[in-house]
């Protein structure tokens, strides 16, 4: 008997998918040679299954940026940012991002999984309402777990449904928060901002948006969905990561509210917990920059995200319902899943396996995302390798009639 033995079930269909050749869970990259072409087990693989989607891990400013700060102030600040780990670093990325988005007051965060667990545990409190999409991220669910709030999810970017949970408040006490995110992670779809701000200013509720795939990649300055549809007026908390399209790591919340600081003395994932090495704000900080100055790296994206969508999706792979930089294929099950996974790996391509229940629909997936770094002949050979691994399953809509 063992405190562990609750995971028995857990720990045999890991097993099943190792016996299937498939570990995703084990990966290493030994090494990186460019944002889009690793090495795993020595040999050579195409990355097609990363965040990195302007490709800035390897931006040579960004690097020598991070390498001069780890020289100046070391390598790591020891200490939460409300004790000693508030560096002048930290505070100048918090004016940077507050000015990007055009917003009055911005917070930085260890991660984005933290700033969602800290902003969504602290804003709802005891009687307010958290109304969520069906298909959340666990940083999410994981804050609304801590918050002491009824919690409501709605359909899946279904704002009429909303809109009906909203009604059947009507005359509850406390506030109403409602959480999207601009791009959701597994299947890549846009969330329907302008019909979901629309449902918030009828109703009066707040809303967050979680613009983690959409930062840098979507609207005409790539401050994501919200300004893409033309609602971030009506957006009161946007969230974000430093872990995708800036190439780093860490979490942030802008706010236009004018008592926004106050979060910093309630919200427990700021702080109780260490700030950001100095080395990745800096990092980070020429990160927001180099976005800023490349705005074609966003043209390069979404040409990219078109070619791999449509190459894919006239092979007969069935697809998440939009070109963007996250292209999900959905399988019929675990098993073609990971002996699809495992040979595409063995093939050169590296893609995300995606399994039930952290996909929607409980359809496995493979998780493919495109980045600004890859070339068209890079994007052609994982179509091409898709292609012929699933022929060869049989899992093309053309093999089924
Ligand atoms: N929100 C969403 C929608 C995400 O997909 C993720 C990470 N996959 C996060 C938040 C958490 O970001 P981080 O990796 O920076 O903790």
């Amino acid at each position: 008997m063992s405190i562990l033995d609750k995971f028995a079930p857990l720990g045999q269909s890991y097993a099943q998918l190792r016996e299937l050749g498939a570990d995703p869970f084990a990966v290493t990259f030994d090494s990186m040679r460019s944002p889009v072409e690793a090495t795993i087990d020595g040999r050579p693989v195409l990355v097609f299954g990363s965040n990195n989607y302007l490709g800035l891990t390897f931006d040579p400013r960004m690097v020598e940026s991070g390498i001069e700060a780890l020289r100046t102030y070391g390598a790591g600040t020891t200490g939460s940012r409300i004790a000693n780990g508030t560096y002048l670093g930290h505070t100048s990325l918090e004016h940077k991002l507050a000015e990007f988005f055009g917003r009055r007051s911005a917070m930085v965060f260890t991660t984005g999984y933290q700033a969602n667990l800290a902003m969504i545990s602290t804003l709802a409190g005891r009687d307010d309402v958290l109304l969520l999409d069906a298909d959340s991220h666990a940083s999410i669910y994981d804050g609304s777990r801590l918050s002491a709030a009824q919690v409501i999810r709605f359909r899946h970017n279904d704002p009429d449904d909303l809109a009906r949970r909203l009604r059947r408040l009507e005359g509850q006490p406390g506030d109403r928060l409602i959480v999207v995110e601009g791009i959701y992670s597994m299947l890549g779809d846009r969330a329907r901002m302008a019909e979901i701000a629309q449902v918030k200013r009828e109703t009066g509720a707040t809303l967050l948006v979680d613009e983690a795939h959409s930062l840098g990649v979507l609207g005409a300055n790539g401050r994501g969905a919200a300004e893409e549809a033309g609602v971030e007026d009506d957006a009161d908390f946007v969230v974000g990561t430093f872990s995708k399209s800036l190439g780093g790591i860490g979490g942030f919340c802008v706010s236009n509210l004018p008592d926004f600081d106050i979060l910093r003395v309630c919200c427990r994932p700021y702080m109780f917990t260490a700030s950001l090495p100095p080395s990745v704000v800096a990092t980070v900080q020429r990160g927001l920059e180099r976005m800023v100055e490349q705005p074609e790296l966003r043209q390069t994206l979404h040409r990219n995200a078109h070619r791999l969508y449509d190459g894919l999706s006239a092979a007969g792979f069935i697809l998440g319902p939009e070109p963007g930089p996250i292209v999900s294929v959905r399988l019929p099950d675990v098993a073609v899943a990971a002996t699809f996974w495992t040979a595409l790996l063995q093939e050169g391509v590296y893609v995300n396996l995606a399994l039930p229940p952290a996909t929607p629909d409980s359809h496995p997936l493979l998780r493919t995302s495109v980045t600004a770094a890859h070339t068209d002949a890079q994007v052609d050979r994982a179509i091409a390798t898709l292609t012929k691994i699933g022929a060869a399953l049989g899992v093309l809509e053309t093999n089924n009639g």
